[in-house]
């Protein structure tokens, strides 16, 4: 039987909006607006949407990198929201992230060893030898080699700069990797490689994954279930296999319709959506992607959908209610 390694429930995350000479807050950003899902032990759980639509911010929100503002993340059966710092901090080390930009997230300053090395320092795991033989595993782990320890992130391409910056995440042995588009930023060549590389190590270390990415395409090789999110909300959730040949939400179904059939024999409609994705600071009223559906309904317009089961797979729509 499956068993939770997260459960996140009625998650929100607001931004506030200040104006004025008080610096009043007129508005909020609902950046992630009461999702609830589940993230079993060892799986892949694939978040996609597009740009804006809040996947990044509840990767980090899980992960306690940002506070916040209702809701409750359950690890392993215990609440780390509003966790004593602390407490907090001795489970940090099993929830790890990987970075869209491996650059960025690399200090510049630091050798290649260091930046491995340096969660194993904060959390004084090891002593300095055994923490250098450490990093040289690590490396070799992620296919590099010990010499590169010596070097600085910039001597190397994107690919093996996320190699480093996975090689660091799994210094501390974490269970969960929030992996937040790692590969958005890689020639298509090199993604696959990366994408590889991340499963062979979650059959290794039995590492569970919340996966990140902005298209379907990306996270099908790797995923066992897929979330898909819209301005904030989770909409669709379902096995992998059952999400790409049965997809139930009509968003899900336009994001669908733009992913290539590797068969030229096989055609698929594509289906344009209507205007642009509306702000999260003024979502539409209802069923937030009313404004761009072309199934929408009256009641869509007044009404949140209700994220409910069907069979196993779950959907935030009033065409299934
Ligand atoms: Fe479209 Fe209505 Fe379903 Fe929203 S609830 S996706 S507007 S049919």
């Amino acid at each position: 039987m499956k068993q939770p390694l997260v459960e996140v429930k009625q998650l929100k995350k607001y931004f506030p909006i200040k104006k004025g000479i008080f610096n009043r807050t007129v508005n909020h950003v609902k950046a992630v607006d009461g999702i609830d899902f589940t993230i079993y032990k060892g799986e892949t759980l694939g978040l996609v949407g597009e740009s804006g639509c809040g996947k990044s911010t509840t990767g980090r929100t899980i992960l306690q990198l940002l506070p916040p503002t209702e809701g409750e993340v359950l690890y392993e059966g215990k609440n780390l929201v509003g966790m004593p710092k602390r407490e907090l901090r001795k489970l940090r080390k099993d929830l790890q992230i990987v970075f869209q930009d491996p650059y960025a997230s690399l200090d510049p300053r630091l050798t290649v060893g260091e930046v491995i090395a340096e969660p194993l320092e904060i959390y004084n795991l090891l002593p300095k030898k055994e923490r250098e033989k450490r990093v040289d595993e690590l490396l070799e782990v992620v296919g590099l080699n010990s010499y590169h320890a010596k070097r600085y992130a910039h001597e190397f391409s994107g690919g093996q700069r996320q190699r480093i910056g996975i090689a660091r995440a799994l210094a501390l042995q974490p269970k969960l990797i929030v992996a937040d588009e790692p590969v958005s930023a890689l020639d298509v060549s090199i993604q696959s490689q990366v994408i590889n590389l991340l499963q062979d190590l979650q059959e290794q270390y039995s590492l569970t994954y919340l996966f990140i990415a902005h298209d379907l395409s990306v996270v099908k090789h790797i995923s066992d279930r897929v979330g898909v999110m819209y301005l904030g909300r989770m909409v669709e959730l379902a096995d992998k296999d059952e999400l790409y040949d049965n997809p139930l939400h009509p968003y899900t179904k336009s994001l669908l319709s733009a992913v290539p059939i590797p068969n030229p024999l096989v055609k698929r409609e594509r289906i344009v959506l209507q205007g642009d994705v509306p702000s999260p600071a003024n979502p539409p009223s209802g069923c937030t992607f009313h404004p761009r559906c072309s199934a929408c309904m009256d009641i869509c317009r007044t009404q949140r959908p209700v994220f409910q089961e069907i069979n196993g797979h779950y959907v935030a729509c009033h065409l299934y209610n």
